[in-house]
């Protein structure tokens, strides 16, 4: 049964019935019948649509970051930033959408006229982690809806409230029965779900294993998909960089969202030159962080979003340091209620220590450091991940490097990797395939049709 338990608290807030088989049936069939006529919408209209989701969204947006906060635990301020981010999300594409998916001309064809259609596909079940409740579902369907999809939500089973207000803001915005739906089901459902010949497609953010689950099923009824996994990411500095500079989006990069994001930095990897005085900066902040109520102002770090998520990071944190990693600050769950772990830091990490090679998904920075560029670079590649990445350097040709060399989906440089509408998000490696967002994102989910005409 889905629940949503208060991580600050640990109460349960509230328990869903699960939908039932014919409840499945009816949700798919009401996405088919809706698809007709969706597909060949007017563009302008779907602009529109967008637009209105954004106005719902903004208009309401206090609202459901409350709703979020309560449910997974995120800081109240962070939620409201995360349902403008989706605001913004729709207006972009509301925006630019059309151009991205207007018929493309192809130079150089055998014909009089030679150019791609972009067509809708259909049907599309987006199944979604619980970290970023309303974006990870709001970057999916804006494109969707202007692709001339529709889009059947599977969220994770700890935010149900969030998956129905999504639905509800795009109801409310104007958006047609079928358009948009949460399906509140376990992931058990999810297999025969994406058998149904009516759903065409799936995109999947979560772990390696739900990833790899829905590839096979996908893979086995032949169906499009587009995986976000998970991710350890690099966060190189470099002698040339801006120190403080370094420290001070290093923390946000590692910490915000709780220390819950795929694309967090997660292996500090710092310049033997800069080494100690990063570290000390680093962890002067860190030490400084105010755990507490996500919903104060005044808090730095709230609550995990799940007992199971302190309970695996607490083993992590252990296991490296009875492998030999030195604990520099934190590395303890405080008795009491509520799911919190402390802000922390381990270096000195051996390869044989869980926090080498794993996902720390919570507050902990893990930091190494290295002689030369080249150490870097093998360093940050040396994982089963290729999501994201951070390089803090002022000299050209060492950026040129790590753009070059570091095998990841993203390398940005002097600032955080952080998602944007206009530019293509995605991993390469075990944090997966296929790209949301931008061209990539809003094509992935539909039909490259070639056509010539004489
Ligand atoms: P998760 O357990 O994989 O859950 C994600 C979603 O998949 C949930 O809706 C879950 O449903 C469902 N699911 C789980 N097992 C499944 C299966 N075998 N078949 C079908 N669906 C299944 O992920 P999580 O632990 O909550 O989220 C954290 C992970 O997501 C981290 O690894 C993080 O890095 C990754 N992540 C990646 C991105 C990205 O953009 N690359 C963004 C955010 C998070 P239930 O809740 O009902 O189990």
């Amino acid at each position: 049964m889905p629940t949503s338990i208060n991580p600050a608290t640990g109460e349960i807030i509230e328990e869903y019935a699960e939908h039932s088989d014919a409840d499945i049936d009816r949700a798919i069939a009401n996405a088919d019948l809706c698809y007709r006529d969706w597909r060949t919408s007017n563009l302008d209209d779907r602009s529109a649509l967008l637009n209105r989701i954004a106005d719902q969204l903004e208009t309401r947006k206090e609202e459901l970051a409350g709703i979020a906060t309560q449910e997974m635990g995120k800081r109240l301020k962070e939620a409201v930033a995360e349902v403008e981010k989706c605001a913004m999300a729709c207006r972009y594409y509301a925006e630019h959408g059309p151009a991205m998916i207007a018929n493309e001309d192809r130079p150089g064809g055998p014909a009089s006229e030679n150019f791609v259609a972009y067509l809708p596909i259909g049907p599309i079940l987006a199944i979604m982690p619980w970290n970023f409740p309303y974006w990870q579902c709001l970057r999916f369907a804006a494109p969707a809806i202007m692709a001339g999809n529709v889009g059947l939500l599977k969220h994770a089973s700890n935010v149900s409230r969030c998956a129905l207000e999504i639905e509800r803001v795009i109801l409310d915005a104007g958006g047609p029965q079928g358009l948009f739906q949460t399906m509140l089901v376990s992931s058990k459902k999810v297999d025969g779900i994406l058998k149904d010949p009516r759903i065409r497609a799936a995109t999947l953010t979560g772990s390696e294993g739900a990833g790899s689950a829905v590839a096979a099923t996908s893979g086995h009824e032949i169906k499009t998909t587009v995986l976000e996994l998970g991710g350890s990411d690099p966060f190189i500095v470099m002698p040339s960089a801006d120190i403080d500079k370094a420290i001070e989006v290093g923390i946000t990069a590692r910490m915000q969202n709780n220390g819950q994001s795929c694309i967090a930095a997660k292996r500090f990897i710092v310049h033997e030159d800069v080494y100690d005085r990063y570290l000390e900066g680093y962890k002067a902040k860190v030490e400084a962080m105010k755990l507490g109520d996500p919903m104060e102002t005044g808090t730095d770090m709230g609550p995990l979003a799940q007992k199971q998520g302190v309970e695996d990071l607490k083993s992590q944190v252990e296991q490296s340091v009875a492998a030999g990693a030195k604990l520099v600050t934190g590395g303890k769950a405080p008795e009491g209620p509520g799911f919190f772990f402390q802000p922390s830091i381990i270096a000195e990490v051996p390869e044989n220590a869980p926090a080498y090679r794993d996902e720390l998904f919570g507050p902990c920075a893990i930091m190494f450091k290295v002689g030369s560029i080249d150490a870097a670079i093998e360093l940050a590649n040396d994982s089963d991940f290729g999501l994201g990445g951070s390089v803090f350097t002022r000299d050209k040709a060492e950026q040129e490097r790590f753009i070059r060399d570091l095998d990841t989906g993203g390398t940005h440089i002097n600032r955080m990797t952080a998602s944007h509408p206009a530019l293509p998000f995605g991993g390469v490696k075990r944090s997966g395939y296929g790209r949301e967002l931008s061209h990539e994102g809003i094509r992935a989910f539909m039909n490259a049709k070639t056509v010539t005409r004489d």
